[in-house]
C-alpha cells in the first residue's frame, strides 16, 4: 500500500482527514477480503465509456473478488460486444465437451471493423507467397490473439480477460483510437472453459468471509484431478499440434482462419515464484524456429518490463520455460510465422496466500496479466510492420529452404489402416498443409526402418515444397540431436510413428511431381462393407482397423458370440483366395441369440460406422490353416471394466484411457477410487486397470484374490512396479545406476542439469513383437513405436512366451535419453504377462495411449482388454 504513503507535499487538513478515511477504508476492505475496485487494476488518465457495462454491472461481483465462473465471463463478453458493437464482434468458435461455449471477440477501430473481411483475407495473403509479394504492409492492421488460462486452474488470465475486455471497449482517446485502428485483437477469455468452471466452482466454495492465507487450507488443495485439465483430464496446452480435442480443433480453425502475428498465453507458476515472460531459455528453442522468432520475441520482451515496472512488480525471463514443442500454444505459433508468448504469473491459487514474497493477492495476479495484455498491444503497435513483415518473411523463406531441402515429400498410408490415415489426415488438414493422393507406388524404408510400399489408393503424399514446410517437418521428422539435455515438455513428437502408420521420406531422386494425385479437400472416413452380403453361415472381420474394438463391443454388446483366431488361415472368399491373419474375429450364425437377418442388419450398421470390412462366408472349410470350427478360435468374453481413479492417480493417463474407451471406442467403464475400491464387491468387473501413478491406499489383497479368481489386470507404467512390490506379480523392475559417481566433485550449480539430464522426459523406441501372441494382434510391421516417459524398466520374463513386446539394443528411434536410462531399456521388456492363479496381469511398461495422439499403442491396449483373458495359462507362468 505504499501508494498511500509516498506524499511528501504539505497537504491541508482536510485532505489529510480525506486520506486517512480512505485508508483506513481501504485497510479495512482488504481486511475482510473486499477486493479492488477497477481503479486498481486500469491505467489511470484514461476516461471511459459510460455506456459500457463494467464487470460488476454483469457478474454482480468485484474483478478478483471471486474467481469468475465460465458462464458470467461469457455473459460479460455478451454484454460489452452487444453494448460496443463498432468495436466488438463475438464469435462463437464451438463448445466444449460440457457444451460450453468457445467465444472469440473480434476488437478493432469502427474503421477497421466495416472493412474486416477484406482485412482478414489481405492479412492471410502474407503466409502466401505466391502473393505476400504484392501487399503493401504499411497500412495493414497487426493481428494480435490474447488468449487466457488454458489451464483451469490458473485463473487469473480469465479473470485478467474481464478487464482488457472492458478497457479495449470503452477506454476513450487518442491513445486507444490508434491501437484499434493498428491492431485487430483476437480475444480468447478462456481457453479451456470446462476447466475453469471446476476450479472457480472449487475455489469459491472454500473462500472465507476473512480470508484464509494458509497454504494448508482446503481452498489451495483441490480435490483430484482438479481444474487443470479439460473434461477428459488432458492438459490442452500439450495439444495444439495433435489437436485430439474439441477445444484446439475449434480455436485452429480460427487461428488459421486469421493468422496472428502474436499469440499470448497467461499461465500461472508456483505460488512462490515472481512472473515470467518470454524470451525462455535460449537452448532449448526448437531447431525449425527462425531467430527472427526470438529477436522479436525480445523486442516485445522489453514493452512487459516497462509496464510491470511501472506497477512495481517483479519478473524473469530466460529461465525455466522453452519454446521446444510445437503442441504449446505459446510455441506452435512460432512454426507458423508468428510469435508466442508464454505469461507465467506466480498462483495465489484461491483469493489470497502466505508465500515466500509475503501475502499474494488474488487481485495483484489479475493486475500483472492485465497489464501484460496493454504491454502486448503496445508493442505490437508499435512493432506492427516488423511483426507482419516477419510473417510473410518466414513464409517466403520456407519455400525456398524447401527447394533446397534433401527430403521432397513424405507418404504415408496403410490398406488396412484406413482410419488412422484418415484420423492423420485430418490432423495435418487442421494446420493448413497440403494432402495429395499419391498417385503411383513407392517402395522404401519407413520410420521405423523396415521396408514398406506405398501405393496408390491407400498412400498420400505430403510435398515438401509448400508453405507450411517447416510444420510439416515437425511433424514427420525424427530428432535425435539436441543441443540442450533438459526439456520441459516431450523430446519428441514424430506424428507418422505416433499414430502407428507406414510413413517415409521422398527424396529427390525418387520423387517427381507426378506422383502428386487429386489434392484432398474433404477428409473422408473409410467406407464400410460386408463383403458378399448376408450369409447363414458366418463372417469374419480383419482386427487391422483401428475402430475394429468398437464393432466387437457392440457385437458383445448385443450379446452375439464372437471368437478370435489365434492362427494365420487362408479362406476363399468371393471366388478368390484370402488371407486371414492372428486376432481375426469369426461371427457365427448358429446358435445366436438373433437371427441371420437381426445380425446381418447389426452387422451393416457397425461396418458404415466404424469403416471396417466383413467378409460373408458360406462354410467352414479353409484353403490352408485351421478350420473354423477348430479350438484355435477362442470365444472373447464382454469386457466389464473398472480403471482405479482419484487422489494418486496420474490424471492424464487415466483420462487417455477414459477418452480412448468413451470418445473412440463406446466402451463404458467405471471409475473406482481407491477407497471405493476397497469397500465393494469386485466380481461384476472382469477388467481392471490401472494407470501411472501411486496406489498406497488400495487394498491389494484384494485385487491379487480377484485376480487369481480369473480377473484380467492392466497395469501401466507405475502400476507396474507397484503390482511387482505389492506381491501380486513377480516382475522384475530394474534399478538404474546413477550417473554421478560420488567421489566425483560436482558444482552446486551444475546439480540441475545433470539430475535434469536423467529424467525420462519423452521419446520414441521400437518395440520388437511376436506377431502370434494374442496381445500382438493386428500389428503388421515388425516393429512397434512406444513412447516412454517414466522410469519403469522391466526385465525380459524368464518364460520365453511372456514378454511379447520387448526392446533389442538399438531401440531409439527419436528424441533423447540419457545413457543410463538407455542402458536400462536396451534388452528389457516393454510388455510382461504374469499368470496369477486364473486370472492374468497385463504389464505394460510405457504409456500406450499417450495424449490420445498415440493410436499406434491402441491396438495393444484394446487387445490386452479384449484377449487377456484368453492368453494360455502356461505363456504367463515362471515358476
Ligand atoms: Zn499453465
Amino acid at each position: 500500500m505504499h501508494h498511500f504513503l509516498w506524499t511528501s507535499k504539505i497537504v491541508t487538513n482536510q485532505k489529510l482527514m480525506k486520506r486517512i478515511t480512505v485508508f483506513v477504508c481501504v485497510l479495512f476492505c482488504l481486511s475482510v477480503g473486499h477486493a479492488q475496485d477497477l481503479s486498481y487494476y486500469l491505467p489511470d488518465s484514461v476516461t471511459y465509456n459510460p455506456s459500457i457495462p463494467k464487470p460488476k454491472d454483469v457478474i454482480y461481483h468485484e474483478v478478483g473478488e471471486w474467481h469468475v465462473t465460465h458462464d458470467r465471463l461469457v455473459n460479460y463478453m455478451k454484454a460489452i460486444a452487444a453494448a460496443a458493437p463498432d468495436r466488438v464482434k463475438l464469435e462463437m468458435m464451438g463448445q466444449t465437451y460440457e457444451g460450453r461455449p468457445q467465444v472469440l471477440l473480434i476488437i478493432t477501430s469502427p474503421k477497421n471493423h466495416q472493412r474486416l473481411e477484406e482485412i482478414r483475407q489481405q492479412h492471410v495473403q502474407l503466409t502466401d507467397p505466391s502473393k505476400s509479394s504484392l501487399l503493401n504492409i504499411d497500412n495493414m492492421p497487426i493481428v494480435v490473439w490474447i488468449g487466457h488460462s488454458i489451464h483451469g486452474n490458473e485463473s487469473s488470465g480469465a479473470n485478467a480477460s474481464l478487464l482488457s475486455a472492458y478497457y479495449l471497449a470503452a477506454a476513450q482517446g487518442k491513445q486507444i483510437d490508434e491501437l484499434l485502428d493498428n491492431v485487430v485483437i483476437l480475444f480468447d477469455p478462456s481457453f479451456n472453459p470446462d476447466g475453469l468452471q471446476r476450479f472457480s466452482t472449487w475455489v469459491n466454495q472454500h473462500k472465507s468471509k476473512n480470508l484464509v492465507t494458509d497454504p494448508n487450507d482446503r481452498e489451495f488443495n483441490e480435490v483430484w484431478p482438479g481444474g487443470r485439465f479439460n473434461h477428459y483430464w488432458f492438459d490442452l496446452n500439450r495439444d495444439w499440434l495433435p489437436a485430439v480435442h474439441v477445444e484446439s480443433q475449434n480455436r485452429l480453425k480460427w487461428f488459421h482462419l486469421w493468422k496472428p502475428n502474436i499469440l499470448t498465453d497467461h499461465h500461472e507458476q508456483g505460488s512462490n515464484a515472481t512472473f515470467f515472460f518470454q524470451p525462455g531459455v535460449a537452448s532449448r528453442v526448437n531447431p525449425l524456429t527462425p531467430d527472427k522468432n526470438q529477436e522479436l520475441t525480445a523486442r516485445l520482451a522489453k514493452y512487459h518490463a516497462a509496464f510491470l515496472d511501472r506497477i512495481g512488480s517483479f519478473y524473469f525471463t530466460k529461465e525455466n520455460y522453452d519454446d521446444y514443442y510445437y503442441g504449446k500454444g505459446s510455441t506452435y505459433p512460432d512454426v507458423n510465422g508468428a510469435i508466442g508468448i508464454l505469461f507465467e504469473q506466480a498462483s495465489s491459487r484461491g483469493h489470497a496466500q502466505e508465500t515466500a514474497n509475503g501475502i499474494l493477492r488474488f487481485p495483484f495476479t489479475i493486475k500483472n496479466q492485465f497489464t501484460t495484455t496493454l504491454s502486448t498491444l503496445e508493442g505490437a503497435k508499435n512493432l506492427r510492420k516488423e511483426f507482419l513483415a516477419w510473417q510473410r518473411d518466414f513464409y517466403k523463406t520456407a519455400m525456398t529452404e524447401s527447394v533446397n531441402a534433401p527430403v521432397k515429400a513424405y507418404v504415408y498410408g496403410d490398406p488396412n489402416e484406413r482410419a488412422k490415415s484418415f484420423h492423420f489426415t485430418e490432423m495435418l488438414r487442421r494446420h493448413q498443409i497440403d494432402v495429395y493422393a499419391l498417385n503411383g507406388s513407392l517402395k522404401l524404408n519407413n520410420l521405423s526402418n523396415s521396408p514398406a510400399s506405398f501405393d496408390k489408393g491407400s498412400a498420400f503424399i505430403v510435398p515438401a515444397n509448400q508453405p507450411q514446410y517447416r510444420l510439416i517437418r515437425a511433424i514427420f521428422e525424427k530428432t535425435l540431436n539436441y543441443k540442450d539435455s533438459l526439456f520441459y515438455d516431450i523430446t519428441s513428437w514424430t506424428l507418422p510413428l505416433a499414430y502407428g502408420l507406414s510413413s517415409a521420406e521422398v527424396n529427390a531422386t525418387q520423387f517427381n511431381q507426378q506422383l502428386l494425385g487429386e489434392k484432398i479437400t474433404d477428409v473422408v472416413f473409410p467406407q464400410g462393407e460386408v463383403v458378399g452380403g448376408k450369409s447363414n453361415y458366418g463372417y469374419l472381420v480383419d482386427w487391422d482397423e483401428f475402430y475394429v474394438p468398437a464393432a466387437l463391443y457392440e457385437l458383445l454388446n448385443n450379446n452375439v458370440l464372437v471368437k478370435c483366431s489365434n492362427a494365420n488361415f487362408e479362406m476363399e472368399i468371393n471366388g478368390g483366395n484370402r488371407k486371414f491373419n492372428y486376432g481375426t474375429l469369426l461371427i457365427p450364425i448358429v446358435n445366436q441369440s438373433s437371427n441371420a437377418d437381426q445380425i446381418y442388419s447389426l452387422l451393416q450398421s457397425l461396418v458404415k460406422k466404424y469403416g471396417v470390412k466383413a467378409y460373408s462366408l458360406h462354410g467352414g472349410n479353409v484353403v490352408s490353416g485351421s478350420d473354423l470350427g477348430s479350438s484355435r478360435f477362442a470365444t472373447i468374453a464382454k469386457p466389464s471394466i473398472a480403471m482405479i481413479t482419484g487422489p494418486g492417480v496420474n490424471a492424464t493417463d487415466a483420462g487417455e484411457v477414459w477418452h480412448l474407451l468413451d470418445q473412440r471406442f463406446n466402451i463404458p467403464a467405471t471409475h473406482l477410487e481407491p477407497t471405493i475400491f476397497n469397500r465393494v464387491d469386485l466380481n461384476k468387473y472382469n477388467t481392471i486397470i490401472m494407470v501411472g501413478g501411486n496406489y498406497a491406499e488400495l487394498n491389494k489383497e484384494k485385487l491379487k484374490t480377484w485376480v487369481q479368481n480369473g480377473g484380467v489386470l492392466i497395469a501401466v507404467e507405475e502400476a507396474v512396479a507397484w503390482a511387482a512390490q505389492s506381491g501380486i506379480t513377480n516382475v522384475v523392475v530394474k534399478k538404474i545406476k546413477s550417473p554421478v559417481d560420488s567421489a566425483a566433485r560436482l558444482s552446486y550449480v551444475d546439480r540441475e542439469q545433470v539430475d535434469g539430464a536423467q529424467q525420462m522426459s519423452g521419446a520414441i523406441f521400437a518395440a520388437e513383437i511376436d506377431p502370434a501372441n494374442p496381445l500382438a494382434f493386428g500389428y503388421h510391421q515388425p516393429t512397434v513405436s512406444l513412447f516412454k516417459a517414466n522410469k519403469v524398466f522391466i526385465e525380459k520374463s524368464k518364460n520365453p512366451y511372456a514378454s511379447p513386446f520387448y526392446y533389442k539394443d538399438k531401440p531409439l528411434l527419436s528424441g533423447w535419453v540419457s545413457k543410463e536410462n538407455y542402458d536400462a531399456l536396451k534388452n528389457s521388456a516393454a510388455v510382461v504377462i504374469s499368470t496369477v492363479g486364473n486370472g492374468r496381469v497385463i504389464n505394460i511398461a510405457d504409456n500406450p495411449n499417450f495424449r490420445a495422439f498415440w493410436l499406434g499403442g491402441a491396438k495393444l491396449f484394446m487387445n490386452a482388454i479384449f484377449f487377456g483373458r484368453n492368453i494360455d495359462a502356461a505363456a504367463g507362468r515362471t515358476e
